[in-house]
């Protein structure tokens, strides 16, 4: 029987929930606080240079294309990409300089000839990734987190070979031998917002994502994305509901009964899907809820502080995506993770979608989308971390890059934690929900469903099976089997 449902937030993961419910048959009302949709997924124009606001690496484009395919369309021609390659450009301090060929042989021949690695040993890391994706993907990813005993035995059998017992370092410092190649392997922790000198070898997973399956490049840019499934949900029917803050779930007897928006409408439904950041859910929406805490305080995920500059002039050796790495790789994750601050000397990424979106930035110029990683906020002084990190990466850009920086910069603006947690409701800024340096991160993240409250569901980055674009989708399509299941 069709159903009344409500959606708390217009995330990529709120918006794909909006699809998969409308393509059902539900009457679909999605409830966005901000004026626009997307969350973290959105875009900002600095003076005459537009950037994307967050994510802006995209990978795993085929679950967005079989959300679309739920109602027989394709996301490629509602958000054209293309596949990259190379994929990023990577500068170490002392002058070392390689680029990620998006082809592995090709990738793992450069690699030998610049670090003396055997193409094999490079080949045989990625493909152990490719293993750990394809044992893990099915318990872990697609599925919603309600293991029988059975699964956990079957899981119990492949722990060796989901490289838990060891850190994604040690594994990597065992594989590589060189210090640069086992950097550019722990890099790859940071893209949930992990720490790979504690997160299990499992991590190792997301190589093969970049690797083997690929990175791609929306050509409309990354906000494209969440303009694609916003007009794809529309045309399903969905109600969107923009400046609509909700400041309670209305429950009855332990069921849903409707949502209470800041105006003090009550809004009557038969279900509803969360989207907003499941610490929130509970201490904001439902505070006289019972809320399952363990869970709710497992560490977060790192954030991010961006400073979007517009840059006048037009660097060629730099591509669509830039790494700048620090000589102390480890020192920057303690610091992080152990001082809660931030190290002077810091890895840096720089995307330029300009490259690719020449309107992106005026005719000469650039669009640098300059992060780096910080802790999650936990009342740290953000102006002064703020004030001191941007003297640090200008002074490194400059240096690396033989250029006076500062002189350069024709537009300005800057996203700290504070912000992150103030534009999107997200607990503490994290961008990824929480961390997966537990070894048993995958089993301590919050169900899809409420196991007390009939008919309350719950998906994006801070829910099963995790953060980044791809999980949040598919937390979408695990909220969609259990409602139609049941
Ligand atoms: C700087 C940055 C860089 C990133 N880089 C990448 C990357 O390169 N690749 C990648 O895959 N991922 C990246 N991520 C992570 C990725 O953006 C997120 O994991 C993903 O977008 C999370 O989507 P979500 O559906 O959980 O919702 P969110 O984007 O968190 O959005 C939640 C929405 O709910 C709304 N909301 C919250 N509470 C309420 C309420 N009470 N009432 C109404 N509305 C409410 C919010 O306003 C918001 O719009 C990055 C994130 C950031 C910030």
């Amino acid at each position: 029987m069709n159903k009344k449902v409500g959606i708390i937030g217009t995330g990529v993961a709120g918006l794909s929930a909006a699809v998969r419910m409308a393509v059902r048959g539900h009457e679909v009302h999605a409830f966005e606080a901000n004026a626009y949709p997307g969350g973290k997924l959105s875009e900002i124009e600095v003076g005459e240079y537009r950037f994307d606001a967050g994510p802006s690496l995209f990978t795993m484009p085929q679950y967005l294309e079989d959300l679309f395919a739920l109602a027989g369309k394709k996301f490629s021609d509602y958000c054209p990409y293309d596949r990259l390659d190379p994929i990023t450009h990577y500068f170490f301090q002392d002058g070392t300089q390689f680029n990620s060929d998006a082809d592995p042989v090709l990738f793992a021949q450069d690699i030998e000839r610049k670090f003396g690695i055997k193409e094999e040993v490079i080949l045989d890391h990625l493909q152990k990734s490719r293993e750990i994706f394809d044992l893990s993907a099915e318990a872990f990813l697609h599925n919603p987190i309600q293991l029988t005993s059975f699964d956990l035995l079957k899981i119990g059998t492949r722990l060796g070979a989901l490289d838990i017992f060891n850190t994604m370092h040690e594994t990597n410092k065992k594989r590589m031998k060189h210090p640069k190649m086992v950097q550019y392997f722990d890099r790859f922790a940071t893209y949930n917002g992990s720490n790979p000198y504690e997160a299990p070898g499992t991590l190792n997973i997301i190589p093969h994502l970049e690797h083997h399956v690929g990175a791609f490049f929306p050509k409309g840019g990354m906000y494209s994305i969440t303009k694609a499934i916003h007009r794809f949900a529309e045309e399903l029917g969905v109600h969107f509901h923009f400046n609509t803050r909700i400041v309670e779930i209305v429950t009855e007897k332990n069921k849903v009964k409707g949502l209470k928006s800041s105006d003090g409408a009550l809004w009557a439904l038969d279900m509803v899907v969360s989207n907003m950041d499941v610490m929130y859910t509970y201490k904001r929406l439902m505070p006289s809820q019972k809320s399952p805490d363990k869970v709710l305080n497992q560490p977060r995920a790192l954030s991010a502080m961006v400073f979007y500059l517009g840059i006048k002039k037009v660097f060629p050796q730099l591509g669509l995506h830039n790494i700048f790495f620090s000589d102390d790789y480890k020192k920057e994750f303690d610091v992080f993770f152990k001082a809660r601050s931030i190290a002077d000397d810091l890895t840096i990424y720089i995307n330029i979608s300009s490259k690719f979106k020449e309107d992106d930035a005026p005719k000469g110029c650039e669009n640098w989308f300059v992060m780096v990683n910080t802790p999650p906020n936990t009342g740290q002084d953000w102006d002064v971390l703020v004030s001191r990190t941007r003297k640090n990466v200008i002074e490194k850009l400059s240096r690396v890059l033989g250029e006076d920086i500062e002189s350069l910069i024709d537009a300005e603006d800057v996203l700290e934690p504070r912000i992150i947690e103030q534009k999107t409701s997200s607990y503490q800024g994290s961008l990824y929900g929480s961390s997966s340096n537990n070894k048993f991160a995958a089993f301590l993240r919050h169900a899809n469903d409420s196991s007390t409250i009939q008919g309350l569901y719950f998906c994006g980055g801070s829910v099963h099976p995790g953060g980044g674009i791809p999980l949040s989708v598919l937390s979408a399509k695990i909220v969609d089997e259990l409602i139609h299941k049941k």
